[in-house]
């Protein structure tokens, strides 16, 4: 090979075509971690020959290694466990609100190693996608290649003739932006964009709470309500994009009136902006009615309260509509439980159908990151087909 060759790496050095049972062996191992081969051959399905083919292919690209050996079953037999290689590769993930940009860089193991945020120059697609191309050199320079790029937003996408589109996104103000190829024509790296809430739901079934949960929904609180669902192993994404909408569900017929005009739903109750407008007190922000709950203020503690009341309706219904082997909750709005928990657990038995196994809730630590974390998780589906 030339010194010149050799100085640039090859797309199969940035990543391979890999076949299935490679994939599979992946998707297993940055799933459930450091697994011996007996039992990854068992979980695919597959002969241990091919197992041992697959390995050696993802051993070659610097994919997995083989790791420390593990004492298993009844006899202590030694068994050895093949690993990820996170470092290996790096991932950039995106989330776009109205007005600011957030991005991360994280591993093969959707780890976050470094972190940007910027205000959004302008709102025009061509503006946007020039600005995270501007971020994604910045990304290379300092982490070598990137393999992979997602973008998270708020809104309506979903698949036209095979080409992922954003029908909607209110923040923004698209309609039909074919967001994922042109930034997949102008980084030169596979680009995808989902639902934001979508991609945290598959972000939590690979890399958090959701792990082994075949079925599993996922409810978002804070600057709005969101929920995602994945039921046999695959985020539900609807016929219009739409699935998972619970937002403007209806909770309280004497409650406040939402942006949309209903009458005391979910978004007119749950949302931190609601909680606020609920107090009426000028100048207010969610952190300041968060303390006033907390100092005991009886307006503060009704809003939370109310909120609570929302929150338990949405819980309860999801799990009657689903019934997932768990339910996960995230946001930076979760401070509702802590201020309002036992009305939303007295709710979700109200609402309830009568007879089903208890409720598995999962209440999620959350910083913002994770939205941006949720478009890295894109870019490794992605290259894991998946
Ligand atoms: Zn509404």
């Amino acid at each position: 090979m030339s010194r010149a060759q050799s100085e640039v790496p090859s797309s199969a050095a940035v990543w391979p075509v890999l076949a299935d049972a490679e994939r599979g062996v992946l998707r297993e191992l940055l799933i459930h971690g450091p697994l011996p081969r007996a039992e990854i051959a068992r979980r695919l399905g597959v002969s241990r020959a091919s197992l041992t083919r697959a390995t050696r292919a993802l051993m070659d690209h610097g994919l997995v290694a083989e790791g420390a050996v593990e004492l298993r079953g009844a006899t202590g037999r030694p068994s050895e466990l093949l690993v990820v290689r996170h470092d290996a590769r790096h991932f950039l993930g995106v989330k776009l609100t109205g007005d600011t940009v957030f991005a991360v860089v994280t591993d093969l193991g959707a780890r976050i190693v470094a972190v940007h945020e910027e205000p959004i120059s302008s709102r025009e697609p061509d503006a946007v996608i020039d600005q995270i191309a501007v971020i994604h050199a910045r990304f290379v320079e300092e982490y070598g290649t990137i393999v992979a790029c997602g973008v998270a937003l708020a809104g309506d996408l979903t698949l036209l003739d095979g080409r992922q589109v954003v029908k909607k996104s209110q923040f923004l103000g698209w309609v039909d932006v074919y967001l994922a190829e042109r930034l997949t024509a102008r980084l030169r790296i596979p680009a995808s964009a989902e639902n934001d809430v979508r991609a945290l739901t598959a972000t939590e079934h690979w890399f958090g709470a959701g792990v082994g949960c075949s079925s599993l929904a996922l409810i978002t609180v804070g600057a709005g309500v969101g929920t995602g669902f994945v039921v046999d192993d695959r985020v539900v994404t609807g016929h219009h994009g739409r699935a998972g909408r619970l937002d403007h569900l209806p909770v309280d017929s004497a409650g406040p009136i939402c942006g949309q005009g209903h009458r005391g739903c979910v978004s007119a109750l749950l949302p931190n902006a609601a909680i606020v407008d609920a107090l009426r007190v000028p100048g207010l922000d969610f952190a300041g009615a968060v303390e006033l709950a907390r100092d005991g203020h009886a307006g503060a503690r009704r809003a939370f309260t109310d909120a609570g009341h929302a929150l338990g309706v949405l819980i309860g219904t999801v799990a009657n509509a689903l019934d997932p082997e768990k339910i996960v909750l995230a946001g930076d709005g979760l401070v509702v439980m802590e201020l309002a928990g036992d009305e939303v657990y007295a709710t979700i038995e109200q609402v309830r159908a009568p007879g089903i196994p208890p409720l598995s809730l999962d209440i999620q630590p959350f910083q913002f990151d994770e939205w941006a974390r949720g478009g890295a998780v894109l870019g490794i589906r992605t290259m894991l087909q998946f």
